[in-house]
């Protein structure tokens, strides 16, 4: 059984991922900004009792992080999915908000770097542990053929740049990293015209999660366990 901290579990990928672990048969810690509005996790903490614990967190906020790593202790951490992600709202060329671009870089590149740095430790202890990266093809140059979304795709870039670093410096601790992109999936973000559901997204995930080699950390991979072109 392994121990499994999950960022933005009160819905979509996050909540799925949830749900596949906690049937699995491990551990989770699903943490969420307001958990006690999330029906779906109240159901599950119903059926899964204390193998699911639920934590209020939101990622962008320092003293949040570490209230968090507090109520965590010194408990072991196997794998740490940094799922919480904010498209934003990616206006074209010329309208280009500056306050709102600062928000989207915050959840998806500054906050899953700044929860490795709180749960080090935690990682460090499981003596092989996984950091996932929700990122997405949108940060990458090759995939960019259609131009906009500013925001959104540089923030997942940086995500990449930081991620990559974060594999070289972990790399003597054993702790594995890696970039996912999800596909384009069914969920509030994805929006309705979306081409896969988050259940195959998840599956797939878990799939390069679970085979994932030493070698392999500071990849980008795809839920279909094809490499993404940065
Ligand atoms: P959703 O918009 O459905 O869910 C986003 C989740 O992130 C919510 O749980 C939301 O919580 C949480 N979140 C946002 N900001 C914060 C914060 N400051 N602190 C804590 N949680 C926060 O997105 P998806 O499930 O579709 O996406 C999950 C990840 O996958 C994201 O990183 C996204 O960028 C990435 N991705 C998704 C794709 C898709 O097609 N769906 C494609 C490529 C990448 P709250 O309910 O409180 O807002």
């Amino acid at each position: 059984m392994k121990t499994i901290v999950i960022t933005g579990a009160n819905r979509g990928l996050g909540l799925e991922f949830t749900r596949q672990y906690l049937e699995a048969g491990n551990r989770v810690i699903a943490t969420a900004r307001h958990p006690e509005q999330s029906r779906e996790l109240s159901q599950l903490k119903s059926h899964y009792g204390e193998k699911l614990m639920i934590y209020t967190l939101d990622v962008t906020d320092d003293a949040s992080r570490n209230a968090f790593s507090k109520t965590v202790g010194n408990k072991v951490i196997h794998l740490l999915i940094n799922n919480a992600g904010y498209y934003g709202d990616n206006k074209e060329l010329g309208k280009l908000d500056t306050a709102e671009w600062l928000n989207v870089f915050e959840v998806n590149s500054i906050a899953p770097i700044k929860m490795v740095e709180v749960l080090r430790s935690n990682l460090v202890n499981a003596e092989s542990a996984t950091v996932v990266l929700l990122s997405s093809k949108m940060g990458s140059m090759t995939d960019n053929t259609s131009g906009g979304a500013y925001l959104y795709r540089s923030a997942k870039a940086a995500l990449n740049a930081g991620a990559k670093s974060l594999s070289i410096d972990l790399a003597d601790e054993k702790i594995k990293v890696v970039m996912l992109h999800p596909g384009w999936v069914l969920t509030d973000m994805g929006g309705p015209n979306a081409l896969i559901d988050a259940q195959t997204s998840v599956q797939g995930m878990r799939r390069v999660i679970d085979g994932l080699k030493a070698s392999q950390s500071g990849d980008f991979i795809a839920y279909d366990g094809t490499v993404v072109p940065w």
